[in-house]
């Protein structure tokens, strides 16, 4: 079968991802094999493969919002069937047994498994995935729909109940791309107020377009004091900003793997009055099914997002 692999890490002009031959590969135990039938591209994906984070093993195929039919079984397999549609999302194994899976938080665990990471993902033509963490895909979602919930939007699921925002209150949405405008569409439907501090005009026209209260750009002041910001920019230099909008008690949740180096922080400027600043890191399977459900009730739809770095390059 054909797969991309990151080869060299680096910068994406560089090629670092180079299309291989490999033998399609067989499910163990316990494990599905899925015809990959799209996947969504991350921006962990390119932190991958321009080396902004370690590699975890050599050549290996990212992509982690995978939509596919589940083709082979492996033994022990009891879950899942042949033709069933499915998505391997990011976490793809937990160890069960640590103190944080025994405590219902296996986005913790200490000894994880990550699609594309550690095993290979889903910019193949298949990939094999424990059935325990493969989602069910729901009927009337569109491949390709599905494929960008995945992680995306699981992801800005988890960062959205991170940042703790009231019922009605104000979410504050730093960088305006994929991840920000499914959580935006279903921050705004369950009734928040959200106002976007973003760069890049297009996506601030999204930003528009679907119904935020405000746009601006990223170090304007909102028209308000926020109960909770989501930083989805991979910039460390936007905390102390996002930290200084927010309202007393306010929490900003940082929603990327990573994160440019953060300037030292005053504490009576940037974090006195209670407010909180917290990490997101990756999602429980309980996330994931709820943003699943949530997602098709309220008819969150991705749809054609920028890099702002394109913006900026041109
Ligand atoms: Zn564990
Ligand atoms: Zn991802």
């Amino acid at each position: 079968m054909r797969a991309w692999v990151v080869d060299s890490p680096g910068p994406v002009r560089t090629g670092p991802l180079v299309l291989t031959d490999r033998p399609l590969p067989e499910p163990g135990p316990g494990e599905v094999r899925v015809r990959v039938r799209c996947c969504g591209v991350c921006r962990t994906d390119l932190h991958l493969a321009e080396g902004d984070l370690a590699p975890r093993a050599p050549r290996i195929t990212p992509g982690h919002e995978v939509v596919g039919v589940v083709d082979a079984l492996g033994s022990a397999v009891t879950r899942l069937g042949i033709g069933q549609r499915v998505g391997v999302a990011w976490l793809g194994g937990a160890d069960g047994s640590c103190r944080f899976c025994r405590e219902g938080r296996e986005n913790l665990c200490l000894a994880p498994t990550f699609t594309g990471w550690d095993v290979h993902g889903g910019y193949a033509q298949a990939c094999v995935a424990d059935e325990r963490f493969v989602y069910v895909l729901p009927d009337g979602l569109d491949d390709d729909q599905a494929a960008p919930l995945l992680c995306a939007g699981i992801i800005g699921y988890r960062a959205l109940r991170t940042a703790s925002v009231p019922p009605g209150g104000s979410l504050g949405v730093y960088g305006f791309g994929g991840s920000a405008h499914l959580t935006a569409q279903l921050a705004l439907r369950q009734g928040l107020r959200v106002h976007v501090l973003t760069r890049g005009s297009h996506n601030r026209a999204l930003a528009a377009e679907l119904g935020c209260d405000s746009v601006g750009g990223p170090t304007d002041s909102p028209p308000e004091l926020l109960d909770g910001a989501i930083l989805f920019a991979p910039a460390g230099e936007l905390v102390p900003v996002a930290l200084g909008a927010l309202g007393r008690g306010g929490t900003l949740a940082v929603a990327g793997i990573w994160l440019s180096d953060i300037p030292p922080l005053n504490y009576q400027a940037d974090l006195f009055n209670e407010r909180v600043l917290r990490s997101v890191t990756a999602n429980t399977r309980a996330d994931g099914e709820e943003f699943l459900r949530l997602a098709q009730r309220l008819d969150v739809r991705a749809v054609d997002v920028r890099d702002d770095r394109l913006d900026r390059d041109r």
